[in-house]
């Protein structure tokens, strides 16, 4: 439930209110918004009484939470989440382009692939130091060196870097060297993860999983933010279907659905989608049209030597092209909105 509070309410009423929801053991969160106050009560177990809350001054109207995910909703918060790393933001009225390789493998091809998309248009660079791989037997990532070498490509370049947290025994260390962390596919459900992804200040990237529906995913996001980080981006990357075309099908129907029920920022991976280049474009090229406030893409200047997902990377080249594509699409439905600082254009990133 939502306790709405009026305009002119005092800080005083404002802190009886919150008081009256712990006395009975609930949660009260005050939700940021522009246009009111409100303080939402959590850890309900069933129906409150509003009598409970109604008459207390300052009070105006109480609203009750249909949905599961409470935090995550617009319900609570109806401004969209716009979220900032440096100079970088994420979320409504930006396009985001994070884009690297699978792993990082040496600090020479992370450093490369850094400059080339750096100079394309990405506005933060990713890279997998400790890699969640289907067989034992395949490249696992380079562990603390490769977040080492993450940390000099943000050194030498100024562009924030992301990888990913794989459990929680490297939470700590990732939650060093990142700027952003991100949660994978397969970890999506992976709930003492999600707990200690609360207890970050980081920014958290949220793969959706495997065969996860929505509602799975955005109540994944309410652990977050129940933990306490409200920092989090929703990253769709495909779902597992019978079709064989493509490693996975890119759920781009989620886009909407997510703005509608969320406020959160909600970004786009093809490359893990797709799982073949040739198709990486195309998907981009929707997903910007669709609405989705940035991408996530694979990129390698030697994709037949990567040690991981070199068939779904694009070279150099392509990546640009790919930037030169998206921009038109995105200044179409957002003439005022900001893009990365792809060479040769605008700066992507206004105010
Ligand atoms: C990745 O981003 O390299 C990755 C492993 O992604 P996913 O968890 O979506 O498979
Ligand atoms: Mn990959």
């Amino acid at each position: 439930m939502l306790v709405v509070m009026d305009q002119k309410a005092t800080p005083e009423e404002i802190d009886a209110v919150v008081a009256a929801i712990e006395s009975k053991g609930f949660t009260a969160r005050p939700i940021p918004g522009g246009q009111r106050v409100a303080i939402g009560v959590l850890h309900n177990q069933g129906h409150i009484e509003t009598g409970l809350f109604l008459g207390l001054p300052g009070v105006k109207e109480l609203i009750p939470v249909t949905r599961p995910y409470k935090l995550v909703s617009r319900e609570f918060q109806p401004d969209d989440t716009v979220i900032r790393v440096d100079e970088v933001a994420i979320g409504n009225g930006h396009l985001t382009i994070i884009a690297g390789p699978c792993a990082v493998e040496s600090e020479q091809q992370a450093l490369t692939i850094a400059r080339h998309v750096q100079q394309a248009g990405a506005q933060l660079f990713r890279g997998g130091a400790f890699k969640p791989r289907t067989s034992p037997y395949s490249f696992q990532g380079l562990g603390e060196e490769g977040l080492k070498i993450l940390a000099r490509v943000r050194d030498d370049t100024g562009m924030p870097v992301v990888t990913e947290a794989m459990d929680h025994e490297v939470f700590d260390l990732i939650e060093t060297y990142a700027d952003i962390i991100q949660i994978g596919t397969r970890n999506m459900q992976n709930f003492s993860l999600l707990r200690r992804a609360g207890r970050t200040d980081k920014p958290i990237l949220l793969k959706r999983g495997l065969s996860a529906t929505i509602e799975e995913w955005l109540m994944a996001a309410e652990y977050i933010m129940d933990a306490g980080n409200s920092k989090v981006i929703l990253c769709e990357r495909g779902v597992r279907t019978f079709a064989h075309h493509s490693r996975n099908t890119l759920d781009l129907s989620a886009i909407p659905v997510v703005q509608k029920e969320s406020h959160l920022p909600i970004i786009v991976d093809p490359s893990h989608a797709a799982g073949r280049r040739d198709q990486v474009i195309p998907l981009s090229r929707a997903a910007v049209a669709v609405g989705a406030h940035g991408l996530m893409v694979e990129v390698h200047h030697q994709p037949e030597r990567a040690l991981s997902d070199g068939a779904q990377s694009l070279y150099p080249d392509q990546f640009r092209e790919l930037c030169r594509q998206i921009e038109p699409i995105f200044k179409t439905f957002r003439p005022n909105g900001v893009t990365s600082g792809a060479q040769g254009s605008q700066a992507l990133n206004p105010s």
